[in-house]
């Protein structure tokens, strides 16, 4: 390969290339260098690959430079994105009166003070964060800029925080939330939002538990024969059980999506869901759109044709267990 064509291939995931012929020949000029002193370092006898051989170290050394660049990019790609969507807002707020806000869970209307209002600011880029708190069921939503966006927008928010940043392994919770199921051996349960980043599945698959993953967003799921990825695969099972890890407060219609879990239960299935936003944790990301304080747990349960079973509580491990109203 000529180092011309080296150096845009290497440009080419950035988005960038360079077409000034001098910019081009300073490039290919350094990188001549960095393979001739490259070169002096193989061994003898490996002279008539050197060329093959070093292009292939500059390419792997630099291999983590262009990650390391891109995710910055991207991070800051987010970020100016936010700060518009802020700016925007504030502008607007200065300029219109505002009319009553209604609760996303209960539904209860009331003028905007009347809510009690939480700030906080995203520290994944997202900038200013305003949620509210409803004070006929406790709920606490928002922010309103990330329940105004579409699905295909939040699903394109979500693709590129998943580029940019990682998320941490949370398999203990996860586990301890599967077991909150009083799991059957012969049972079949799902981890519901199951993400890339905990091994629950696996392990509990090793210890011979049928269990599956459902993940639909594509850059956070793992490939493998016991995930699912489309709505429409999964409406075609039924589980014993269903159990998530932080996922409750992702999911823009909770209520919504809990009753169409509902349907996927076996008769006597349950419900494990954990979250430490059942209390006011963990308010600096964006993606955290609802935290189901007081009587908001019972009140989503309901919506969903469900009743709490039971809440445990150890420190930041929350988890609520629901079963179907009517069993
Ligand atoms: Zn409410």
């Amino acid at each position: 390969m000529h180092l011309y064509e080296f150096v845009s291939k290497m440009l080419a995931p950035l988005n960038l290339a360079i077409v000034r012929r001098t910019t081009l020949d300073h490039v290919v000029g350094q990188l001549q260098s960095t393979q001739s002193q490259l070169g002096k370092q193989m061994p003898p006898g490996c002279s008539e690959h050197a060329t093959e051989a070093s292009l292939q170290a500059i390419s792997e050394a630099y291999q983590g430079q262009v990650q390391a660049v891109q995710q910055n990019l991207l991070r800051h790609q987010i970020a100016s994105k936010w700060n518009v969507v802020d700016f925007m807002q504030r502008e607007r707020r200065k300029s219109a009166a505002f009319g009553p806000l209604q609760c996303p869970l209960c539904h209860h209307t009331a003028p905007l003070p009347e809510f009690k209002q939480m700030d906080s600011h995203c520290i994944f880029g997202g900038g200013i964060l305003l949620r509210h708190q409803c004070p006929a069921c406790d709920l606490v939503f928002g922010p309103e800029k990330m329940l105004g966006l579409s699905m295909q927008e939040l699903t394109q928010d979500y693709e590129w925080h998943y580029q940019a940043y990682q998320e941490g392994d949370s398999t203990a919770q996860e586990l301890r939330a599967f077991h909150a199921l009083n799991p059957k051996r012969d049972g079949c349960y799902l981890n519901f939002g199951a993400g890339a980043w905990s091994r629950s599945v696996q392990m509990l698959r090793q210890e011979g538990w049928q269990v599956y993953a459902y993940e639909p967003h594509a850059s956070a799921s793992v490939g493998s024969e016991y995930s699912v990825q489309s709505k429409a695969a999964l409406s075609g099972m039924r589980f014993d059980g269903i159990y998530s890890n932080n996922v409750l407060e992702h999911l823009r219609h909770p209520a919504e999506d809990l009753a169409y879990l509902r349907t996927l239960l076996n008769h006597g299935g349950t419900m494990a869901h954990a979250t430490p936003c059942f209390e006011y944790l963990y308010e600096f990301t964006r993606f955290h759109l609802f935290f189901f304080l007081g009587r908001s747990q019972a009140v989503l349960a309901h919506r969903a044709g469900l009743t709490v079973r039971e809440f445990i509580q150890d420190g930041e491990f929350m988890c609520s267990v629901l079963a179907p109203a009517e069993s």
